[in-house]
């Protein structure tokens, strides 16, 4: 009879407390009370909560939970969690679990440990967890036991928010408003609600967990600091969708069941394009609950590694020379009763109702270009865009062959007709005939429409998808709220609607670019076009003070100014601090691990001179290798004490927290660069059984 345990329909959801559960388990009323929250907003009571509160404890307890904990996503780091037991002495020296519905929506973390950047100093030390009802509670599994986990948001004791998820939250809200105004205004009248939906495919490296405890840049910093290229680097390009390594194999299967059992939907997962990087992709969710579970994704990533003796490495550039990597951000806008806004359908330039959407993400972009940006900019991310891999720092969006023409028939007056896909003909009738899409892809641009969604393409590996999507929502809500302004003023509402999109195509078609992002020629001509190209994370961070943005936030209560101001703050002192913590572990390695190995390799080479010599041999080579290695090593300490120098200057520097960071980049960041330039050069002529670490090689290619 035993049901086979590992189907993906008895693993999927085991660990989570969904709606299915909630249903079998709650009082009629009380389930359809929590409906109600997710449908239209309405609170619950504090009876049902209690309700809630006590059948998630059994249902936790009966899986042999011990603890909870209010789950939250502080404004730096990974994510944060403080445990309690539901213990519950009694009179008579027993105990028992009890959870209530106060504990279930109300947490108090200390929040002074926790980064506010300014925040705290005006308001009060205070912080608090509010449990999000749309994101469902899940057992979390590890050494520890179980532990029932409450996604929540964080905010201090006036309300300011202290997360990434809050203005989450309140940019979907902000999205939801404007567009179900806009589809009123056209006639949809059924709408209720527009939720943003997201899938976040994500890189990753994996490498050998032996090799990595031997490197103290990837311990500290998570990425290499020094290392030289191995003669094979992604040149073959034979590593993407290349077949699965069987140790790979199996912590991916690992990692699918535990993600299955969290509730994370993992569907596709292939090798990328350098060695040693895979990528996961799960099914598209509310975007809430996608940004929670890609948080779950990348933690699982870490922790299944260890299990099999590998580390997971999530930095944006885990090594010079090869693809870093990012996260792909699918984003889409769908209403309640199950429309894609962003689906063409058949014949695209008859749609109205898409291509107004359509224009307001257009206009979004071009206008608020900078805010894309900087949703996408961290220290690990500047090794990346612009450089071979990524796309550009400009941003662009890619339409593609059908969408375009029908912008340039737009443009012209009157879009008639919508290029079709046809038929693949492969040449032989043994292979079944495949409908073609109806525009080929663009791998290259940072924002591109990919059939029924866009890809935001330059999101860090690393950070959490909250920043790109409360970015997207709330700049779409904006075009959108533009255009609901004009349409309520209409007499004729679809001539208006014409209008509309006619003249965001021909204001905003600068943003739209279907060529080759990586072209030179493209940095020339965006120039051309007026689009920004803002190179560095520094630089980006000023876009999040800047008036029209500090206005677009407050106008649609995502942000107030000071909690902008709170998260420039915090921006900047992230990027310092990160940049001095790289510094000061090259300082170390060089000092510590590769000075010596290089001072006893020329001890090595100079007694060889000496023996063989005396043995009457041509001792030529080891006195040109002893030349080389001894010169290298006076640059080699020249650019170290340069590097130390660069870091007492940055520290030093005074003013503002932009001031610091901008003195790390240019001062700290330049010497490093110039250190490991000759590092890497004594790698290629260091004997290897002297060279103090694993290499490229290893990494890279002993997995
Ligand atoms: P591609 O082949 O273009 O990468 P896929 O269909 O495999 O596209 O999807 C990539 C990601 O986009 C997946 O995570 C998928 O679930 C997600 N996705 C698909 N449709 C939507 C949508 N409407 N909204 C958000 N994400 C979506
Ligand atoms: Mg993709």
């Amino acid at each position: 009879m035993g049901k086979n345990s590992n189907t993906i329909e008895s693993l999927f959801g085991q660990n989570v407390f969904n709606q299915h559960v909630m249903k079998t388990m709650l009082p009629k009323e009380t389930y359809r009370a929590f409906k109600r929250v997710l449908e239209q907003g309405q609170p619950l009571t504090a009876a049902q909560a209690d309700d809630i509160a006590a059948a998630m404890k059994d249902w936790a307890v009966e899986k042999g939970a011990t603890h909870f904990t209010h789950w939250f996503q502080p404004m730096t780091g990974f994510t944060a969690e403080k445990h309690d037991s539901f213990i519950k002495p009694t009179d008579d020296g027993r105990a028992m679990a009890e959870f209530s519905g106060k504990e279930l929506i109300k947490g108090e973390p200390d929040a002074s440990s926790f980064p506010s950047g300014g925040l705290r100093a005006t308001f009060e030390a205070r912080g608090y967890t509010a449990w999000d009802i749309s994101s469902p509670a899940f057992l979390k599994e590890d050494e520890g036991g179980l532990t029932l986990c409450i996604p929540t948001a964080f905010c201090s004791y006036t309300g300011e928010a202290l997360d990434k998820k809050t203005p989450l939250l309140r940019s979907m809200d902000a999205l939801s408003r404007e567009a179900v105004r806009v589809l009123r205004l056209i006639g949809n009248t059924q709408v209720q609600k527009v939720t943003t939906t997201v899938g976040a495919e994500q890189e990753y490296f994996l490498i050998d967990r032996e090799y990595y405890e031997q490197r103290p840049d990837l311990i500290f910093a998570g990425r290499t600091l020094f290392g030289a290229m191995p003669p094979k680097g992604q040149e073959m390009e034979d590593h993407y969708f290349g077949s699965i390594k069987d140790r790979i194999a199996g912590y991916m299967r690992d990692l699918d069941r535990e993600l299955w059992k969290l509730g994370v939907s993992a569907k596709t997962k292939h090798n990328e394009v350098a060695p040693a990087q895979h990528e996961l992709a799960p099914i598209f969710q509310t975007t809430n609950i996608a940004a929670d579970h890609n948080q779950l994704t990348m933690e699982m990533m870490r922790k299944v590694a260890i299990r099999h003796d590998l580390v997971c490495l999530l930095h944006e550039k885990p090594f010079a020379g090869v693809n870093g990597s990012g996260k792909h951000n699918n984003w889409s806008m769908s209403t309640d009763d199950g429309q894609n806004l962003l689906d063409p359908g058949h014949t695209p330039h008859e749609n109205v109702q898409f291509l107004l959407f359509l224009s307001a993400v257009i206009k979004a972009v071009d206008e608020y270009g900078d805010l894309l940006r900087v949703s996408a900019a961290n220290p690990g991310n500047d090794h990346r865009l612009g450089a071979n891999e990524a796309p550009p720092a400009i941003i662009s969006v890619y339409l593609g062959d059908q969408l375009g023409h029908i912008l340039d028939q737009i443009d012209a007056g009157d879009a008639k007709e919508s290029k079709r896909g046809g038929i693949l003909d492969s040449g032989t009738p043994m292979l079944s005939t495949l409908p073609k899409d109806s525009s080929d892809r663009n791998r290259t641009s940072p924002f591109a429409f990919t059939g029924n969604k866009f890809e935001f393409r330059m999101v860090p590996a690393s950070i959490s998808i909250s920043a790109p999507n409360f970015t997207l929502n709330t700049i779409v809500a904006e075009a959108l709220s533009g255009i609901g302004d004009r349409l309520e003023k209409a007499t004729d509402r679809r001539a208006e609607v014409k209008t509309i999109i006619q003249e965001i195509v021909r204001k905003h078609k600068r943003v739209v670019f279907n060529g080759n992002n990586y072209a030179k020629e493209w940095v020339a001509e965006a120039a051309k076009r007026g689009l920004p190209n803002i190179s560095s994370t520094v630089e980006a961070f000023k876009s999040i003070v800047a008036e029209k943005n500090v206005a677009l936030y407050e106008k649609h209560k995502v942000f107030t100014r000071t909690e902008l101001e709170a998260r420039y703050e915090i921006s900047l002192e992230n990027y310092s601090k990160t940049i001095r913590i790289e510094a000061l572990t090259m300082v170390d390695m060089a000092r510590r691990m590769i000075q010596p190995s290089v001072i006893r390799y020329a001890t090595f080479l100079a007694e060889s001179v000496q023996t063989v010599k005396a043995a009457g041999a041509d001792v030529s080579v080891q006195e040109g290798l002893l030349k080389s290695v001894s010169s290298l090593g006076v640059q080699f300490n020249e650019k170290l004490g340069a590097l130390e120098k660069a870091i007492e200057k940055a520290d030093a520097t005074h003013g503002s927290s932009q001031a610091h960071a901008e003195a790390y980049r240019d001062v700290v960041f330049t010497a490093m660069g110039a250190l490991r330039e000759v590092g890497d050069k004594l790698e290629t002529i260091v004997d290897e059984s002297f060279w103090p670490m694993p290499t490229y090689g290893d990494l890279l290619f002993r997995v």
